[in-house]
């Protein structure tokens, strides 16, 4: 080659003799090196190598000179003169002078120490992100395009019992609940069909090998864009306790909302109660100009039964009044205990002959019902019975008034009766 466009080249050319001393070389090599073109001239390769890169070079030279077929592809380090090592990598080959006597040797070589860096820092990512794929507490699931597990971290054992390599190969749907399987299938799809698609998020139940099923947050995110991986990842993070814990406490404020509002000997709801809902009933009832009607009733002569039976007797006769007032009610009616052994009934969207009816169911059931506070005694109750129909623009207190007045009229008219508005 020209020495001009030896000059030229960005890779190192050199020669040296039999004993690895320089006799030619590019600027390249110097630059590499670090040595000035004088200082490099006659150098042997052992000032600019350690002793286990030395004997490495000295066997490629011995080996192109005993074969006499060059070496392709060699690599080793150099050290340069501020001390920096250098991986280099290319060829040697012998070299000849004219009568066929072997005289040296020739490199092409190029410093390939960036990429060496770069491949070692990629080894190292690729080491750590693996650690932490296998260390992670979530677990991660890889799925080819055809729904199936090409991957599963370890935490697959810890969450859901399975070995991760159990499941390899497997749809990836063969433990979701087939309530949730839906989610998963339409957003899979989702992201298959457009690599835009960002991370969708969700909770799906995937059942354990025990057949339990736990609750997990999970979060499918598209790798098919990256060329390298076709794949949707799927990140699940169990939450199954966190979902326990809740369901917990919205159990128990839903406890303490019905204990603030019932009336805990006969299951309905209290006078406070009573007095928030009227009114919200007055307001729709106004509202939609629809009827509402209200019962007020209360037990005859309960004073005799409790003085003649006790009054833990009398309790059992609330308790049992409560599941016959309601058995008689629909859905929308509503029932309080009013009093000590005064009860209302909320009646919406009824008028006061309807009201009537729903009173009489009441007083029926109750005279079939046997109480037997002592042995072989068996004793019936009666109730009087007021019935009012809100009237429009009344005064809340004016209206339940009106349905004590009933009641007492029913009393004074000989009990066991439901009075009414004419
Ligand atoms: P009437 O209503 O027919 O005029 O007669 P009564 O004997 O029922 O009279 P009143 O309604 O005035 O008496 C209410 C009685 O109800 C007084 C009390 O003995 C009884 N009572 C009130 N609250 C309770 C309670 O919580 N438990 C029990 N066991 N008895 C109660
Ligand atoms: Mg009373
Ligand atoms: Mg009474």
């Amino acid at each position: 080659m020209h020495p001009n466009i030896i000059e030229m080249i960005n890779d190192g050319y050199f020669e040296v003799d039999l004993a690895g001393n320089f006799t030619f070389f590019n600027a390249s090599v110097c630059r590499v090196l670090g040595y000035s073109r004088e200082e490099l001239m006659g150098m042997n390769y052992r000032n600019y190598t350690d002793t286990i890169n030395a004997k490495k070079v000295f066997q490629a030279y011995h080996q192109v000179y005993a074969t006499e077929s060059p070496i392709t592809a060699f690599n080793w380090q150099v050290k340069s003169r501020d001390g920096s090592k250098r991986h280099i990598e290319g060829s040697i080959s012998l070299l000849k002078d004219s009568s066929g006597n072997k005289t040296g040797f020739l490199g092409i070589v190029n410093d390939v120490s960036k990429r060496i860096e770069m491949e070692e820092k990629l080894r190292f990512e690729e080491k750590r992100f693996r650690n932490l794929v296998e260390h992670a507490s979530d677990i991660i699931v890889v799925v080819n395009p055809e729904g199936l597990i090409i991957y599963e971290n370890p935490a697959v054992e810890k969450v859901l019992g399975y070995h991760p390599e159990e499941r390899i190969g497997r749809q990836g749907l063969e433990i979701v609940h087939p309530d949730d399987a839906h989610f998963l299938v339409s957003s899979f799809i989702a992201l298959i069909g457009d690599a835009g698609t960002p991370p969708i998020r969700g909770e799906v139940r995937l059942r354990h090998k025990n057949g339990t099923y736990r609750t997990l947050e999970v979060v499918q995110s598209n790798l098919v864009k990256d060329d390298a991986v076709e794949a949707v990842i799927l990140n699940y993070r169990d939450i199954t306790e966190r979902k326990i814990a809740e369901e917990a406490l919205k159990k128990s404020e839903q406890r303490y909302l019905e204990l603030s509002i019932m009336d805990d000997l006969t299951q309905l709801y209290n006078s406070r109660h009573f007095y928030m809902q009227l009114q919200k009933e007055i307001e729709r009832s106004k509202r939609y100009e629809q009827p509402l009607t209200l019962l007020l009733l209360d037990l005859d002569k309960f004073k005799d039964f409790n003085d003649t039976f006790g009054h833990i007797e009398g309790d059992h006769v609330l308790a049992r009044l409560g599941l016959v007032i309601k058995r008689c009610l629909r859905d929308s009616d509503s029932a309080y205990r009013y009093g000590g052994e005064e009860f209302t009934v909320m009646l919406p969207m009824t008028t006061s002959k309807e009201g009537f009816v729903t009173a009489e169911r009441i007083k029926d059931e109750l005279s079939r019902e046997v109480f037997t506070p002592v042995p072989d005694r068996e004793i019936f109750l009666t109730m009087s019975v007021g019935v009012a129909q809100y009237r429009p623009d009344e005064d809340m207190k004016l209206f339940v008034n009106r349905a004590d007045q009933f009641m007492y009229r029913a009393k004074n008219e000989g009990r066991n009766r439901i009075c009414c508005e004419a």
